[in-house]
């Protein structure tokens, strides 16, 4: 394998000329290079064989029974939406604080996010609070893993199936996390809900570039999903393609063009075979961050419930409310180390103005205003990982 670049290529150089620690970075290398550059040479490069076949690799990974690969997880989102027949006059319970492509897929269908609050401990969706935002209209909740960690599926569908409401998990940060339900361990994705929504940008813990997947146990919502993605195509292209007979395709319902391609499928199969080891080195980074980072005053380290294992796709510290949490990223980036402030919340972008929750989000708003992510990725070396420990600690002795 090549040597892989860990440091990022553009953004501030540091003073004094040290090179800045990215909050992520890909793992990227030849095999994946050497996959891309295979399909490039075999004349079919759109959604073809190396998506069907990263679906089934994918399924089998997370012990889904369908799998439909799309070009991100918003329009996965917003596929899962649409084959639920969610719309106009429906209202759709979700968090606002997740990137907000969460929201926006509701909002796409014409459809009406209602915002719920999420616990401080784990940044995920308050299950506790659920009931409160529940009316006649509520026809999904969209329960998101925030930053790969697992949400309450247990709690979450024990309110949803009482009130026959459809579950959408935006496991979009999540491939490769793992939920402990009724005594097993099993993967993010199986799913837990009605359909699971991946995505593998690069910011996530793997990735095509850009790409997303659908899973579910329901084979009618598969077949929609695929209908959707292409079109609403009867035959996809590729059948035709490789037909002996003439057959003439028809557009069963108004549809969209959201495919992957080959090529990006052939990176994610490769991505796929790391993903046990990229897991593997996460956790003992996130490990090495509680561990180093532990018994600091007014420091809040992220908390993994018994129940659940996390991919750590953003390590996410809440700061001593004394602090300026600009001021201290600002002090870390000139130190050279990237760092990200907490994940946004929705409700607070113009957009979203006025939107509808029935209850203040005073614990969301808390994580965006005092929570920072610290760099993680798989390639870290423990002398980046104590040069970022260390500029930490100083900014909490100030
Ligand atoms: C990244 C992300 C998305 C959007 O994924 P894309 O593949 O970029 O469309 C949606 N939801 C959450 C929680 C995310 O982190």
């Amino acid at each position: 394998m090549v040597a892989i670049r860990t440091r990022s290529r553009i953004g501030p150089s540091a003073a004094g000329g040290s090179i800045v620690i990215p909050i992520a970075a890909p793992l990227l290398a030849d095999e994946e290079a050497d996959a891309a550059r295979a399909v490039v040479l075999s004349g079919w490069v759109s959604q073809g064989p190396q998506v069907a076949a990263f679906e089934d690799e994918f399924a089998a990974l997370v012990g889904a029974q369908h799998a439909c690969a799309v070009a991100n997880c918003t329009t996965a989102l917003q596929l899962a939406l649409a084959a639920l027949g969610i719309g106009r006059g429906d209202e759709v319970i979700t968090v606002s604080h997740s990137f907000i492509a969460t929201a926006n897929v509701i909002r796409y269908q014409g459809a009406t996010p209602v915002f719920v609050d999420i616990e401080p401990e784990t940044y995920n969706l308050d299950c506790a609070r659920l009931a409160e935002a529940i009316t006649e209209r509520t026809r999904a909740i969209i329960a998101v893993h925030q930053m790969g960690m697992p949400c309450d599926m247990a709690a979450l569908m024990a309110v949803a199936r009482r009130h026959g409401i459809a579950v959408i998990e935006d496991a979009a940060c999540a491939a490769g996390s793992q939920i402990c339900m009724n005594g097993k361990w099993e993967a993010i994705g199986k799913p837990h809900g009605d359909i699971a929504c991946f995505s593998f940008h690069p910011r996530k813990v793997i990735t095509t570039g850009e790409g997303g997947m659908l899973t579910t146990s329901d084979a009618e919502l598969d077949r929609k999903f695929r209908l959707l993605r292409q079109h609403g195509m009867s035959v996809p292209d590729i059948v035709r393609h490789g037909s002996q007979r003439v057959i003439f395709e028809e557009y069963l319902l108004v549809g969209y063009n959201y495919r992957m391609t080959d090529m990006q499928a052939a990176i994610g199969r490769k991505q796929l075979e790391r993903l046990p080891q990229l897991i593997a080195q996460r956790r003992a980074l996130a490990s090495r961050y509680a561990e180093l980072l532990g018994n600091i005053e007014g420091l809040r380290l992220p908390f993994e419930p018994a129940w659940a294992r996390s991919n750590w796709q953003s390590y996410c510290v809440r700061l001593p409310d004394r602090l300026d949490q600009r001021a201290m990223m600002q002090s870390l980036l000139d130190q050279g180390i990237a760092t990200r402030r907490g994940i946004m919340c929705s409700h607070r972008e113009p957009p979203y103005a006025g939107t509808v929750s029935r209850h203040d989000l005073r614990q969301s708003e808390i994580a965006q205003d005092h929570a920072i992510l610290l760099p993680l990725y798989a390639q870290m070396d423990s002398a980046d990982q104590d040069r970022i420990v260390d500029a930490v600690k100083r900014e909490l002795a100030r």
